[in-house]
């Protein structure tokens, strides 16, 4: 093990930030007022600092913060960076406890990312670099959370995508009423024509109506079903996907490289949607991506824009990223980030670490504190009669 002074940990801060959005995101499973941020900082003994950050749709952010700041940053101090993947399996062993996954994978990948930030400094290279180079630029796809929108909204919202220069989209299904998914459909494909096109359902199907919503949807020629069941159901999605017309896409509800195994192994999924965050950070996400390349499936990196582009350009083959409006960085307005969207596509940055420069300024306005009620409203209120 290395004892270079320049590379070991002396400090480290978390703090969390709760950003309101403009207006509400809605899917068959939540109704989203706010993002939360839990940024988390480590300083070098030379003085150089690395910031990482974890997120979730506004719940559990607290917690998560909690977690870092008073279980696992005390463990990194004295420790040397480039020792990460031990640092890692010590920060996953302390948390395996209250985890697997959820809180404790969100708060472990603030560490990882903000490890990769240091190690990319250090090495004046960009983490995709350091992690291995694989494409110079990348395709987005245009994703919104919008299942509470009119038809005629959502159609608007989809030729906005449109004439922003976006060639593949998605939106979400589910409503109660089949025919009103069907109708909704049909509307977004005539704006968009043959252009690629997927269905997300945010686990709303049981078993015994999943195969019958994904055999209607079929007829429009959907990429993929994103999350038709519960993401706890292998054996369901493995039924469903050994018969289903469409190929099925899911992940983002999974955080555990030996879940996302029992997945691809049963052959319940097509394409593995792995989010960055929720698994622990890049250096998981890398290998759950290698998992699913051994089972020829294609990966498709969940939301978490800014982190999904530094891992999407390190592997090979990697579908298009998640673009989900109003989710990047930049349109809540609390950080610099060095590769952005543009006409359906991202240039990848040669900025040294994650290339994310946060605001403190204005996130500042956005601080959260232990004891705040957070309601979380229902998301059947927010599509009645629409
Ligand atoms: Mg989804």
């Amino acid at each position: 093990m290395s004892h270079d002074m320049s590379s070991r940990i002396a400090g480290f801060n978390v703090s969390v930030f709760r950003v309101p959005l403009p207006a509400p995101w809605v899917s068959a499973a939540h109704a989203i007022t706010h993002h939360e941020h839990i940024l988390v900082t480590l300083t070098l003994e030379n003085g150089l600092s690395g910031a990482g950050w974890s997120s979730t749709m506004g719940n559990a952010g607290i917690a998560i913060a909690a977690l870092a700041q008073s279980y696992l940053g005390p463990m990194l101090i004295g420790q040397d960076v480039h020792d990460h993947e031990a640092l890692w399996q010590a920060l996953w062993k302390r948390s395996h406890q209250p985890g697997p996954g959820g809180i404790a994978a969100l708060a472990v990948a603030g560490f990882d990312l903000a490890l990769w930030d240091l190690r990319g400094k250090l090495a004046e290279l960009p983490v995709r670099r350091l992690i291995g180079s694989a494409a110079d630029s990348l395709e987005v796809y245009a994703s919104a959370v919008n299942l509470h929108l009119s038809e005629a909204a959502l159609v608007e919202q989809t030729r906005a995508f449109l004439d922003a220069g976006n060639r593949l989209f998605k939106i979400k299904v589910g409503r109660p009423d089949l025919e009103d998914d069907l109708s909704r459909i049909a509307a977004v494909r005539k704006v968009i024509g043959s252009r690629p096109l997927m269905l997300d359902a945010n686990q709303r199907f049981k078993p015994g109506d999943a195969l019958r919503r994904v055999t209607a949807y079929a007829r429009f020629d959907p990429v993929w079903m994103e999350e038709p069941l519960a993401p706890s159901d292998v054996d369901g999605h493995a039924r469903l996907a050994a018969v289903s017309p469409t190929p099925i896409a899911l992940g983002e509800e999974v955080s555990t490289r030996s879940s996302f195994w029992r997945y691809v192994s049963s052959g319940a999924v097509h394409y593995l949607q792995p989010n960055v965050l929720k698994v622990g950070g890049i250096s998981e996400w890398l290998k759950i991506a290698h998992l699913g390349n051994c089972a020829n499936l294609t990966i498709a990196p969940h939301g978490a824009l800014e982190a999904s582009i530094i891992v999407a350009g390190a592997i090979p083959g990697c579908y298009p990223v998640e673009n989900i409006e109003g989710g990047s960085f930049l349109e809540q307005g609390i950080a610099q980030v060095a590769a952005k969207p543009e006409r359906g596509r991202v240039i990848l940055s040669e900025a040294p670490g994650l290339g994310v420069e946060f605001d403190r300024a204005a996130l500042a306005d956005h601080a959260a504190s232990p004891g705040d009620h957070v309601p979380l409203p229902d998301p059947a209120a927010y599509y009645a009669g629409k």
